[in-house]
């Protein structure tokens, strides 16, 4: 197993949340590469030393200035005397090098529980990548940039960005929705270069029957990884895709999708419609999510409510409609909204449960920020979801919760449901007869709801006999 993942398995096992652990995680690469034996490298010429030959010189005791040299070493690149000699004293009581990575990870979680509490308490419990990454930086690792104001921004950005990349590759697993990327680089709203600072995502679903990403999205020449892209879209066979100009026309309550010569009245087209991503079908059948513009782009989705539009303020996507009576491709398509809506608002740092922040196109236009549209309770009523089910659901997968019980959790749930079973005596519907098979010295008459056993069921079988 490598590095990462031991370390990642037992931060996880630790108590921490998945985005504390990868909070933890990115600046501990930013600080030694994850590389137990790492020696500052601007120490390696002062002392003469290699990360290997420095390890080795403190572990056969040689080297005796370890704890005062003032060199960053080991996994989070202790460098205070007082943090070092704790580190060696716990290598040296369990017997073990230095550079043990077990060592150094219990160490780590020690130094957590002892010296860092309130950061330890923050990594337990924060859904925040960001937050948590943060607070590792300034209350934990504290490297000389973050004492310059002009550093300490693009040091915060660096870390998390590594962090976000743990949690992606170890939060969710293949749990993770597939998420594509197709630009549509000529559609007019990404030529229109606009950016917003995210403060939400708004689901929207596309209104027309057909799940087939292929539908919208559709790579150019120009895009990055065309060919891979166009195996897994699909060819569109009618050209009627999204990633070229002027696509789209609201037509009286019905919107269609297609053609148009917008040449009369080109002031109402000066935003074409776009939006972030899509969630459908790819060609293969599976669902997926495909990015469609740059997150922080400014999209245009959700038309103009009484109050403004949550186009200057909201990360968008569609999610492909079927004929709406397929449940399986229903389930399957929330779970992929889910996970995307997750993604992003760990990304962006937003709470899916704060006012106004995870919102479908028709909430929007409740609160003045959008057109009346009636996206996406056309659907998701349907299979007994609403938009609060999913708001919490988005908070569980940023959690990293699941529907899976442990093993724990299960054996606690059998536990209680044979106590449950025991309890029952007023239903007890064969009381004479078991009355009757005590006197006989079958059974002894306990438990008479709870599960037999074999050897139980072997001796009644036997003193019946007998
Ligand atoms: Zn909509």
């Amino acid at each position: 197993m490598s590095n990462d993942k031991i370390i990642w398995d037992k931060l996880i096992s630790a108590g921490l949340t998945p985005a504390g652990a990868a909070g933890l995680m990115g600046n501990l690469y930013a600080e030694s590469g994850l590389n137990p034996q790492n020696l500052q490298n601007a120490y390696e010429a002062k002392l003469g030393f290699t990360d290997e030959t420095y390890t080795a010189a403190v572990d056969n005791g040689t080297y005796t200035n370890f704890t005062h040299d003032g060199a960053g070493y080991g996994l989070a690149q202790w460098t205070h005397p007082s943090r070092k000699a704790a580190l060696l004293a716990h290598a040296k009581n369990q017997g073990r090098s230095i550079c043990d990575l077990d060592v150094q990870v219990n160490f780590l979680r020690w130094e957590l529980l002892t010296m860092f509490k309130p950061l330890r308490d923050k990594l337990c419990t924060t859904t925040s990548v960001r937050e948590a990454s943060d607070c590792v930086l300034l209350q934990f690792e504290r490297p000389a940039s973050v004492n310059d104001p002009d550093k300490l921004q693009e040091t915060k950005d660096r870390r998390a960005g590594y962090a976000q990349g743990f949690y992606g590759r170890f939060a969710k697993g293949e749990n993770n929705v597939k998420l594509l990327t197709c630009i549509l680089t000529e559609n007019d709203c990404y030529k229109y270069n606009q950016t917003i600072k995210p403060k939400g995502v708004m689901v929207h679903s596309t209104g027309a029957n057909n799940p087939l990403l292929r539908r919208y999205v559709q790579p150019v020449a120009s895009t990055p990884g065309r060919t891979d892209l166009l195996a897994q879209l699909g060819t569109n066979p009618n050209g009627n895709h999204w990633n070229q100009t002027r696509v789209y026309v609201y037509t009286d309550k019905t919107r269609t999708v297609g053609y148009r010569d917008y040449s009369k009245k080109l002031k109402q087209v000066l935003y074409e419609p776009c939006v972030h991503a899509f969630v459908g079908r790819l060609a293969d059948g599976t669902v997926a999510a495909v990015q469609t513009l740059p997150w922080n782009h400014r999209g245009w989705h959700c038309g103009v409510g009484s109050k403004g539009t949550a186009n200057d303020t909201h990360i968008s996507f569609e999610i492909c409609e079927d004929d709406l009576t397929d449940p399986a491709y229903f389930g399957q398509a929330y779970r992929a909204a889910v996970e995307l809506t997750a993604m992003l608002c760990q990304q962006y740092d937003l709470d899916p449960l704060a006012d106004g922040v995870v919102i479908c196109h028709q909430d929007g236009y409740r609160r003045g920020v959008a057109s009346n549209h009636g996206d996406v309770y056309n659907w998701f009523p349907r299979y007994g979801k609403t938009m609060d089910d999913f708001r919490a659901e988005v908070v569980r997968t940023m959690k990293g919760e699941d529907d899976m019980l442990t093993y724990e959790q299960w054996k606690e749930y059998m536990d209680r449901y044979r106590q449950e079973l025991r309890a029952d005596h007023d239903q007890c519907w064969a009381e004479e007869e078991l009355a009757a098979a005590v006197t006989a010295g079958i059974t002894d008459g306990k438990r008479p709801h709870d599960f037999v056993t074999r050897e139980e069921a072997a001796i009644m079988a036997l003193r019946s006999g007998g």
